[in-house]
């Protein structure tokens, strides 16, 4: 596919200029208040070293809003390194209530080329020890959800809530393959889907989708009917929760360089807003949004007046899934006229960070 050929251009070129850094830099870890399946809660979130994201680093190029592959070290790590590196970070908090802690492996933590199974179990093995962990959650493609390794983990943390977060990204078929370059179908994500909902008969597993919004070639107001059409797709096959993912900008991607060509802009977070009212109020499923980059130049975006506060109301109506209502800003008939209109041209490129906002 051409937009893989392109993809792979765009990628090697960024890994070419990559400085690389060590495992110890790149383990980190922080601590908030998060939705966890009991109620609200914390969170611990850790991010393990990992060679990298085996989409992204095979010919394809990856996916093409993602660079969490300069988050990698390119090359192998020992497993004992990667246990000692999540220790070091998992130690740095005093867990006195029922926590969940996300691993997140900047690819798919159940594909053992990426997290080897041993430094999987051992990292496993030292939470099932801790019993005010309560809930683990994970990242994976679907291709790496197998019964074999999930009876495996369970064997290990027992009664433990396990979730896997998969990233759809979109429903819509054309989107996810020539937009986005994900590579994987709605039957992988499917079957995926499938083997949880097997496993659910013995086993405190559940499953999470990430919803893109807006990826390249769309405009505002597809963004938001897609956005929203794939979550009531996932209610609809079973997927227990959705978290939401508006673009942002990551250097040494596909988007980065439409962006920088005037081509993409990403969402506004009126948008965001949309969605969100919208799903909560027709889809039974807890919804999230993810707020990364709100307000920056490479994030969603309003207005100067109003970025910030809509940020605080959207991350404290994920911890109690409320909508967000009665919250006007001059900038939002900016919004209203993208939305009204920017499919009279055609074109992709959108009016806002204009000196006029
Ligand atoms: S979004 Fe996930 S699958 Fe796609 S390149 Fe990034 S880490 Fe890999
Ligand atoms: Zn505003």
């Amino acid at each position: 596919m051409e937009i893989q050929i392109l993809n792979k251009e765009i990628r090697n070129k960024s890994l070419e200029r990559m400085k690389k850094r060590s495992p110890e830099e790149l383990a980190t870890s922080w601590y908030q208040d998060d939705l966890l399946y009991s109620g609200k809660g914390k969170t611990i979130f850790i991010i393990l070293p990992t060679p990298g994201c085996s989409w992204a680093l095979g010919d394809a190029g990856g996916c093409t809003m993602c660079s969490y592959i300069s988050d990698c070290t390119l090359e192998p790590i020992e497993s004992f390194q990667i246990i000692e590196l999540f220790k070091r970070e998992f130690q740095k908090y005093g867990v006195e209530k029922e926590t969940a802690v996300k691993i997140f492996a900047s690819g798919s933590f159940l594909n053992p080329k990426e997290v080897p199974a041993d430094a999987r179990n051992e990292i496993l093995k030292y939470l099932a020890k801790n019993s005010l962990i309560t809930e683990i959650i994970v990242e994976s493609r679907p291709e790496y959800i197998k019964e074999d390794v999930l009876e495996e983990i369970f064997s290990i943390i027992k009664n433990k809530l396990f979730e896997i977060s998969i990233g759809l990204e979109s429903s819509n078929d054309f989107t996810r393959e020539e937009k986005i370059n994900k590579g994987f179908s709605k039957e992988d994500f499917e079957s995926g889907i499938a083997i949880i909902k097997k496993m659910k008969a013995k086993h405190d597993v559940k499953s999470k989708a990430y919803i893109l919004i807006k990826p390249i070639l769309t405009s505002e107001k597809e963004a938001i009917t897609e956005a929203v059409e794939t979550a009531r797709y996932c209610e609809n096959i079973g997927v227990d929760r959705v978290s939401f993912c508006p673009a942002t900008i990551h250097k040494g991607t596909l988007i980065d360089q439409m962006w920088r060509l005037g081509s993409y802009q990403p969402p506004w977070i009126w948008s965001a807003i949309e969605i969100i009212n919208i799903v909560r109020k027709e889809i039974a499923i807890p919804s999230l949004m993810d707020t990364s980059g709100f307000g920056s130049r490479r994030g969603p975006y309003n207005c100067k007046k109003c970025n910030k506060d809509l940020k605080h109301e959207i991350i404290s109506s994920n911890l109690d899934q409320s909508l967000i209502e009665n919250y006007e800003c001059s900038c939002k008939n900016l919004w209203l006229a993208d939305i009204n209109s920017s499919n009279l041209n055609m074109s992709k490129t959108k009016t806002k960070h204009l000196p006029l906002i």
